[in-house]
């Protein structure tokens, strides 16, 4: 099922653990040692997060990454934020 949701990454909180790599393969290791997202389209977030929008039948996924994120640097917003 394709759906459209958002992946919220706050670089700041990242650690360099990579928990979230093995998950999803859109997170991928940047240059400076943290992940960044690729794939879908960046959108500007006002608080420094990388916000990138997605719309596929990925989103088991990405919430995958993100519930194994140790430091909780990662959020996953729908349309409707149920869960
Ligand atoms: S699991 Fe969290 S802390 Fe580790 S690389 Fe991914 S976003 Fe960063």
């Amino acid at each position: 099922m394709t759906t459209e949701y958002q992946i919220r990454l706050d670089r700041d909180a990242c650690d360099g653990i990579f928990a979230c790599l093995v998950r999803d393969d859109r997170f991928v290791e940047a240059s400076d040692g943290l992940v960044t997202v690729e794939g879908g389209r960046a959108e500007q977030d006002g608080d420094g997060s990388q916000l990138v929008s997605f719309n596929d039948d990925r989103l088991a996924d990405a919430r995958q990454a993100a519930r194994s994120c140790p430091v909780g640097a990662i959020d996953v917003l729908t349309e409707v934020d149920d869960e």
